[in-house]
Order: structure tokens, then sequence, then C-alpha cells
């Protein structure tokens, strides 16, 4: 993996309606991957690299999982 994000990807992924902030590691997702991709794996390492980036960059308002 990467150690750092490109800002055109960060802009991308700020865009998307849901994002790994969202996933609850229920697992159905992976039950049905055919390549055995570790989604739920995946899910919690891209949440860790947006909590060290939100640091840099905007947060996008309105999201209920941001906001305490
Ligand atoms: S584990 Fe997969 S199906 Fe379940 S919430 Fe996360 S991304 Fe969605």
């Amino acid at each position: 993996m990467q150690d750092t994000v490109p800002e055109t990807i960060v802009t991308q992924y700020q865009s998307l309606p849901a994002d790994a902030e969202d996933c609850i590691a229920c697992g159905s997702c992976e039950n049905r991957c055919p390549f055995g991709v570790l989604i739920v794996q995946g899910m919690e390492e891209v949440r860790a690299l947006h909590m060290a980036k939100s640091a840099e960059v905007p947060r996008r308002p309105g999201r209920a999982s941001e906001e305490s």
C-alpha cells in the first residue's frame, strides 16, 4: 500500500455518497466476492488512512459519523 494518497483520489473519495466510515463490517460483500477480497480489512485500512488524512483536509458537512 502507498504511504501517501494522491490529492485527486482524496477528492474523489470525499465525493462518494458512502465510504469506509459507513462500513459496519457485516461481511456480506466478502461472502459474495468471487476473488476472496478482504473487503472488511480494506475498509479498516481506508478508514485509518482517512482518519490520518482528515487532519489535513476539511471534512464533508452533514456526516453523522463525523459529528460529535
Ligand atoms: S462489510 Fe461489505 S457489505 Fe458489509 S457494510 Fe462493509 S462494505 Fe458493506
